[in-house]
């Protein structure tokens, strides 16, 4: 959706909560000098008034797929990852579902304990961080998210991929889906341009 924040330019932010809650659900990373970052950081009150605008693009969960659905994501990019996945386990999709979180570190893998709960929860679903750039004494998964998926997953055919995130991120995970095998059809990629880029297209 579209977020107009005080009277700045609109923002662009990805829906985290699920298809039917009651309320909009919205992270975003309050980081460097950005316009609407120094208004969250120094500013925004509760019960301001926020404009929102759309629906628009397509992250969502296509329920019609059987096979296997994988989620890569980097950074912020988690926020679409969870709807579209906590929209396939409420439905009580059965087919494995894989999420792969890139995150420089520790500290940026807020949200995880959400998704090692849903892991506990639902045999059928795995939940892989990858850390890039991680503290001292960081154990797990080290390295590039994209990486990481191309070790695991030689043979993508019959996979669903959604791929959000740092555009770079999202080029070479799509191109490492494509090149595994997943149809074009079936890779969804939504890269987080920064600032007054809009995407364009209207959701279904
Ligand atoms: C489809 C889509 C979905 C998105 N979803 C999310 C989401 O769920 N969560 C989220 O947090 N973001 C999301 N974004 C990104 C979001 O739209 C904004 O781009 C982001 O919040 C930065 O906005 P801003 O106004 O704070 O920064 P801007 O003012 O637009 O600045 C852009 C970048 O430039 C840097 N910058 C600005 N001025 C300077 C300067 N003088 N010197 C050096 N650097 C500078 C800022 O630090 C910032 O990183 C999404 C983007 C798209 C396109």
């Amino acid at each position: 959706m579209r977020l107009g924040f005080a009277n700045l330019p609109p923002r662009d932010y990805s829906i985290a909560s699920h298809p039917g809650d009651k309320s909009l659900e919205f992270h975003i990373r309050v980081r460097g000098p950005g316009a609407v970052a120094e208004h969250l950081r120094s500013s925004l009150a509760v019960g301001e008034a926020v404009v929102i605008d759309g629906p628009f693009g397509d992250a969502y969960l296509r329920a019609d797929h059987s096979g296997p659905i994988l989620a890569i994501a980097g950074g912020t990019g988690l926020v679409p990852a969870k709807s579209i996945i906590g929209a396939a386990l409420d439905l009580g999709q059965a087919q494995p579902i894989y999420f792969y979180l890139g995150a420089r570190s520790e500290t940026d893998l807020y949200a995880a304990p959400l998704f090692l709960a849903w892991a506990a929860a639902h045999r059928n679903f795995t939940f892989v961080p990858v850390l890039s750039d991680p503290e001292d004494g960081s154990t797990g998964r080290l390295g590039n998210v994209a990486d990481a998926v191309a070790e695991d997953f030689p043979d993508m055919t019959g996979f669903k991929c959604y791929v959000a995130g740092p555009p770079p991120m999202v080029a070479a995970a799509v191109k490492l889906a494509a090149a595994a095998g997943a149809g074009s059809d079936d890779i969804h990629a939504d890269p987080f341009v920064s600032g007054d880029h809009h995407s364009n297209s209207a959701s279904e």
